[in-house]
């Protein structure tokens, strides 16, 4: 099964994303964990990504494209995967496709998180006290959300026009939530 979680910053994507990966036994791939791990390890992919992974701004589609199209080669992605923050442009989603019909597949369901603004910015700000991430700060956090909105809520139209969209309200406690999303991909919940 191929899943594709799309929502603003903060909403709780990569959570309940984790969650949802050990219920449908498929792996999780973050560009955003991929990203931060080769910026650890101060690859030349990591040196690149620096400076936009710190700024809130979106790395080149070319660059993220080819992150995602290698690691959709590795055998574990074969019977499925979770793509968490990507595609996040039209550019990225037209790719995606393309990518996965030259295997002979297709995105089976795209899940959206919704949650208000004021309630995104606070838990960004307590994510940034629990866990120093360098793209927390007050403004970086600004502008993570512009980009959203600019350049990746439009993809919810994209999926909603070939219904594969279900949109989950991101609001209340991690398991309330995870119990909305099991229930848009047709699995009990476990646990
Ligand atoms: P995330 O952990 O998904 O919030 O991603 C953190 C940062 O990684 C973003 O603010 C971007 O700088 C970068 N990033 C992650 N995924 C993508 C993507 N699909 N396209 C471009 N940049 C991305």
């Amino acid at each position: 099964m191929i899943v594709v979680f799309l929502g603003p910053p903060g909403v709780g994507k990569g959570t309940q994303a984790r969650r949802l990966c050990q219920l449908l036994a498929v792996p999780h791939l973050s560009t955003g964990d991929m990203l931060r791990q080769a910026r650890g390890a101060g690859t030349p992919l990591g040196r690149h990504v620096a400076e936009f992974l710190d700024q809130g701004r979106l790395v080149p589609d070319e660059v993220v494209v080819s992150v995602v199209q290698q690691r959709l080669r590795q055998p574990d992605c074969r019977t499925g995967c979770l793509l968490d923050g990507f595609p996040r442009t039209l550019v990225q989603a037209q790719a995606l496709e393309e990518m996965l019909a030259a295997e002979g597949h297709c995105i089976d369901r795209v899940l959206e998180l919704t949650l208000a603004e004021e309630q995104l910015v606070s838990r960004m700000l307590q994510r940034a006290q629990r866990e120093n991430r360098a793209d927390d700060t007050p403004d970086t956090i600004q502008r993570r959300l512009d980009v959203y909105r600019e350049q990746t809520a439009p993809l919810v139209a994209r999926y909603a026009a070939n219904s594969l969209l279900r949109t989950v309200d991101g609001g209340g406690t991690p398991d309330e939530v995870f119990a909305r999303i099991t229930a848009c991909v047709g699995k009990g919940s476990v646990g």
